[in-house]
């Protein structure tokens, strides 16, 4: 398989990487964040389940083409932008070509929210809602198509910081979605304490749901607790035929994964858009 041949990539490139000198990779980071064609977003759409399946929001997902090493997936790399001071420069970027993605779609009369993996770690920025702010503006995209992802963290436990960050980009406007929920990464103070719009399951529980009436359990209990507080639920790597069924079956309304669409490059995205919005 096509994803098959970039994990081989990938497993190369992570062994490389131990090795070598963990500031030179961040200086090719450096460099391809100057650049324009290294670093590239694809876009996964995430769907409405029963009928009509149209398409709710799309993801933006952060690939590397290097020029040496391949093409690099985000696990790849993206740790160790978040513990260098590139984090800001790398979590502007991404923002700066989702908005661009999004304000595209928005001349070819498509209105559709956009998401973005934002690091827990850059929530640590003080000045990243004056820079969404300026951002979205440049773009001329509204606040609430923009939906920020996000995973809980230690840290966040400790600092108010935190707290000011995020209610500042609250009163922006834009959305907020917990991701990987159900792991340890996500749990259930978290979703008070952001306020989100949007739950999605993490793709564990999906995987094990139709073997395991455990992980089935905490799919309809998390679906059934996102509904009362009156969020938005979508469940994450769903690649069968048969997830879908149960997925159905246990009241979630929102979905995304390979069985639906895989990742694209933003100009497939706008057919697939074209074709398939109802958002
Ligand atoms: P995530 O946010 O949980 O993103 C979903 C991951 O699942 C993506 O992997 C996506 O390609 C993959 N996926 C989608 N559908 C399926 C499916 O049906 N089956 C399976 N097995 N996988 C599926 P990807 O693109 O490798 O991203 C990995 C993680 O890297 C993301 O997990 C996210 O946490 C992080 N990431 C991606 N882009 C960015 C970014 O721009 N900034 C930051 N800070 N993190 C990013
Ligand atoms: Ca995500
Ligand atoms: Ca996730
Ligand atoms: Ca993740």
């Amino acid at each position: 398989a096509k994803r098959g041949g970039v994990r081989v990539g990938w497993y190369d490139a992570a062994r490389d990487l131990a090795s070598t000198d963990r500031l030179s990779l961040l200086a090719e980071v450096r460099e391809a964040l100057a650049v324009d064609d290294q670093l590239t977003l694809v876009l996964q759409p995430a769907v409405r389940l029963g009928e009509g399946g149209g398409v709710t929001g799309v993801e933006a997902l952060v690939r590397w083409n290097h020029p040496r090493r391949g093409t690099l997936m985000p696990d790849d790399f993206v740790t160790v932008i978040e513990h260098s001071e590139l984090l800001g420069d790398f979590t502007r970027y991404v923002l700066d070509r989702a908005l661009a993605v999004a304000a595209g779609w928005a001349t070819e009369g498509l209105d559709v929210p956009i998401a973005v993996n934002l690091s827990p770690r850059s929530l640590l920025d003080a000045t990243l809602p004056a820079d969404i702010a300026a951002l979205l503006d440049l773009h001329g995209v509204r606040p609430d198509r923009l939906v920020l992802e996000i995973t809980e963290t230690v840290v966040m436990s400790e600092l108010s910081v935190i707290d000011d960050v995020l209610s500042a980009l609250r009163e922006l406007g834009v959305q907020f979605a917990v991701d990987d929920f159900g792991t340890g990464y996500s749990s259930l103070t978290f979703l008070t304490r952001v306020a989100v719009d949007e739950v999605k399951i993490d793709r564990a529980f999906v995987r094990g749901m139709v073997e395991s009436a455990g992980a089935a359990a905490i799919v309809r209990t998390t679906v059934d607790l996102a509904h009362r507080l009156g969020l938005r639920v979508i469940a994450e790597g769903v690649e069968t035929a048969e997830q879908r069924a149960v997925l159905t079956a246990l009241g979630c309304t929102g979905a995304q994964g390979y069985f639906f669409h895989p990742p694209m490059p933003p100009e497939r995205i706008v057919e697939v858009l074209h074709g398939l919005t109802d958002a």
